[in-house]
């Protein structure tokens, strides 16, 4: 049996009785290149543990188990478990367990299944509707020291773009805050069935133990970031209105820019990680100086 072979797919989940839903995102790998490629870039070992998000049929799960001391996925779809049990029938260190990932603590799911000290990486092919919100939870649980994910292509550049770039975006600086990103391996659409209308990419992110840049206000950076992104076409000064206006007013973003050190007339998308660091950071300070 093999769980990416397509003949062998229809007739196991023919005979389940299992239908793919597509508000669940459910597009299963049909190339075993893919889930052997994603298992070998995530770099769990036998010393350490893997968290699936969303195995399907079981073909990662089946790959991250032959290298994992240990192995926990989290399904939604309970329709999927019988089939999961037949498939996964001989991996004796997995365990799966019903559930929406995004409303899962997964440092107390982990802590659970894994223990307090084990070195945890977290792997899937996730359903396309849920990827910003997942890659989130993934990095902000501060439990995992890896983040390997198959996404939309497209959503894998705008990751891993460099400022300044038409793909760089509020999510880059937000992911690179906590991990150093690469896209590791594309994957074209025809490896999966049903067969979705983009193709995809498998994004490695290697966590940090601190982030690169000390912020003194998590909120105000990130809100100040998104800010700055809403309205990309509009020079930095303007949109920061959005997040700065109503403690710094419009003179009060233009000094903050410019003591920074950016002409005013530059657009958020050019700043680094870095410099909004440092934009946030001085605007805390003169926001807490005025509260006083
Ligand atoms: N890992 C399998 C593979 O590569 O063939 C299936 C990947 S499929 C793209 C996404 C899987 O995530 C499906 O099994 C789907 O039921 C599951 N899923 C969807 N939403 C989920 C959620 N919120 N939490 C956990 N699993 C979810």
């Amino acid at each position: 049996m093999g769980l990416c072979d397509i003949a062998d797919i229809r007739e196991i989940l023919g005979r389940h009785g299992f239908h793919f839903s597509k508000s669940l995102g459910q597009n299963f790998l049909t190339a075993a290149w893919v889930p052997e490629a994603i298992a070998e870039v995530c770099g769990v070992d036998a010393d350490s543990c893997a968290l699936e998000v969303g195995p399907g049929m079981g073909c990662l799960t089946e790959q991250l188990s032959k290298r994992a001391k240990s192995v926990c996925a989290i399904e939604l779809d309970r329709a999927l478990f019988p089939v999961l049990a037949e498939t996964l029938a001989d991996c004796d260190n997995v365990e799966i367990v019903q559930g929406d990932v995004l409303k899962t603590d997964l440092k107390q799911l982990c802590a659970e299944k894994f223990g307090e000290q084990a070195r945890i990486h977290a792997c899937a092919n996730l359903p396309y509707y849920i990827t910003t919100p997942a890659i989130s939870a993934l990095l902000q649980s501060g439990v995992f020291d890896s983040v390997t994910v198959m996404i939309q292509k497209e959503v894998a550049q705008r990751i891993c773009a460099a400022p300044g770039t038409s793909d760089y975006s509020a999510f880059s600086i937000f992911v690179r805050y906590y991990a150093d990103a690469e896209i590791a391996v594309n994957v074209p659409r025809g490896c999966f069935v049903p067969q979705p209308k983009v193709d995809s990419a498998v994004v490695h992110m290697k966590l940090r133990g601190t982030p690169p840049v000390e912020i003194l206000n998590e909120k105000l950076f990130f809100a100040m970031v998104r800010s700055a992104f809403n309205q990309r076409r509009k020079t930095l000064v303007n949109s920061l209105g959005g997040a700065l206006g109503s403690t710094l007013g419009k003179t009060g973003i233009q000094a903050l820019v410019e003591d920074c050190g950016f002409d005013p007339r530059i657009r958020g998308e050019r700043l680094s990680l870095e410099d909004f660091a440092a934009l946030a950071n001085l605007a805390h300070q003169r926001i807490s100086l005025s509260e006083q």
